[in-house]
């Protein structure tokens, strides 16, 4: 198989030795890799019959520079609100509209592409602000090439334009300023420059080498500089891409249309999407069914940097995903629910830790509570010197069971004091003597002694010291609540007068 044969000659490229046996499942995957095929390893690691796959599928390594090609910028508006950032995506799609042939009408899918006069093209993301900015950032999604920061000229440098050119750097995106509503009576270009000096924008007229056009928006004034300041920008990055391969793209925008079904518009990035290629996003998939752009015209084609519309999702994915091609819907669905899986496990992990933190809490709750009824004197202990049962056999009154209770934890103690505090019948008394974490001490065995009670014993022992000192006292162990609890009752019931 040649394919193979290929990614033999970078093994052996790179490792320089044409006797060495790949142990290592991850070198041979490094290889296929490298070699930008997409292929699976299938495998029988010799003391296992399991057959190892690669279960999910990567974007390729970054290819060479002798294989880019020049491909559209990417531009992202960001900016103050109410500056004018979706008058000017507005301006420059309808500009656009007037020199094609298809009907005008345009629809928002998230992105659009402009033709130039000079030929060349430049693809604006249509969602403007810092929000679909900051969520493509978030999903590790690089997408955009330039910013076009847009800055009233009647109201300068505000809040959000400076958020917009600390995402813009963080990002590494160079920025292109617009200074927008150059119409406007009140507008102060000197003004607005200096404010952007201020905060970091070296613009060209004060000596720096940042860009700054002067437009309106709205009187579409100077657009064609604007747009000519791009692409002079894009020519010094650079910027270009493989459009060989499989194909690999980024979540623009996803949308359910009544009759089109889910759709996704997104921008390419490396190789050229064609109608019946088969993608996976996140946990979706697709056979490309329909390519269209924001006019509504088919594509047959899509090459890196330009935006389209695709039908034939099964579900939704989301903005900022990465989108790959795959050979076969068999691949896709293998890839889809390895995804699955992970998530499902991701989450459980998730879920695990969420509960933890939970039980924690709940301990500290509980330490706190059991402290306040101590505080309260809710279970007083009568520990000064011992007392005489309240009610003896010869009394009138109801008989009466008198319970010492040990614990090895607050939380179990906790648990047994609430369970028997909702007890309370005037048929039997029962009465908590006394009630302690830790193991059984002298002095719990005196109250039992002098209380006739019962030591209640949960999950703790008698020290082997004092087993010699108990004589009529009578210790029960537990290491299950209910059932202590149940003995109690037992107790309890063996105390009531039999009945007639
Ligand atoms: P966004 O919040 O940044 O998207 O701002 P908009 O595009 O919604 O514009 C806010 C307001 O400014 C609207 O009333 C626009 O008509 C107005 N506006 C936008 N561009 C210009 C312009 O170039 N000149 C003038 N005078 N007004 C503009």
């Amino acid at each position: 198989n040649k394919d193979i044969n290929y990614i033999y000659d970078i093994f052996l490229n790179q490792y320089n030795n044409p006797n060495m046996v790949i142990r290592d499942i991850k070198v041979l995957q490094q290889a296929i890799h490298r070699s930008g095929k997409r292929m699976r390893i299938i495998a029988k690691p010799t003391d296992t019959n399991e057959a190892v796959v690669e279960k999910d599928i990567h974007p390729r390594p970054p290819p060479l520079k002798s294989q880019l090609k020049p491909r559209p910028p990417v531009v992202t508006v960001m900016g103050h609100i109410d500056h004018g950032k979706t008058t000017l995506l507005d301006a420059l799609r309808n500009s656009r509209v007037v020199d094609q042939e298809f009907g005008g009408i345009t629809q928002h899918i998230g992105a659009f592409s402009v033709s130039l006069n000079s030929g060349a093209q430049i693809t604006f993301l249509d969602t403007p602000g810092h929000a679909a900015f900051s969520a493509m950032r978030s999903r590790g999604a690089n997408l955009t090439d330039i910013v076009v920061l847009v800055v009233a000229a009647d109201d300068g440098v505000m809040e959000q334009t400076v958020e917009s050119i600390k995402m813009a750097r963080h990002a590494k995106v160079p920025i292109l300023v617009a200074i927008n509503k150059i119409d406007s009576p009140k507008a102060d270009l000197a003004r607005t420059e200096k404010m952007l000096v201020e905060v970091g924008i070296q613009v060209e007229n004060l000596g720096g080498d940042v860009q700054a056009i002067p437009i309106s928006a709205l009187k579409r004034q100077n657009l064609d500089q604007l747009t000519e300041a791009l692409v002079l920008q894009a020519d010094l990055l650079e910027i270009g891409a493989d459009p060989t391969g499989p194909v690999e793209a980024v979540v623009v925008e996803s949308k359910v249309h009544p009759f089109r079904g889910k759709l996704c518009t997104v921008v390419i990035q490396r190789g050229t999407l064609k109608k019946g290629d088969i993608l996976v996003a996140g946990t979706s998939m697709a056979k490309v069914r329909a390519l269209k752009n924001d006019a509504g015209k088919v594509l047959h084609t899509v090459s890196p940097g330009y935006p389209v519309e695709i039908e034939g999702w099964k579900e939704l994915p989301s903005a900022g995903e990465q989108v790959l091609q795959v050979g076969t819907e068999k691949r896709a669905r293998e890839v889809l629910k390895f995804r699955e899986e992970e998530e499902s496990q991701m989450k459980m992990k998730s879920d695990a830790e969420v509960i933890a933190e939970k039980e924690q809490q709940h301990e500290v709750e509980y330490k706190e509570k059991l402290a306040l009824k101590r505080q309260l004197g809710r279970y007083k202990v009568k520990r000064e010197g011992p007392r005489k049962p309240e009610i003896s056999k010869d009394d009138d009154g109801p008989p009466s069971l008198n319970i010492i209770i040990k614990a090895d934890v607050d939380g179990t103690l906790e648990a047994i004091l609430d369970t028997i505090d909702t007890y309370d019948s005037q048929d039997c008394k029962m009465e908590l003597v006394h009630y302690g974490v830790g193991s059984i001490s002298e002095n719990d065995i005196e109250l039992a002694e002098t209380f006739q009670g019962i030591i209640y014993a949960f999950n703790v022992e008698v020290p082997p010291n004092l087993k010699e000192s108990i004589k009529t006292t009578s210790i029960k162990h537990f290491n299950v609540i209910y059932k202590l609890v149940d003995d109690i009752k037992e107790e309890i019931n063996a105390r009531l007068p039999a009945k007639e």
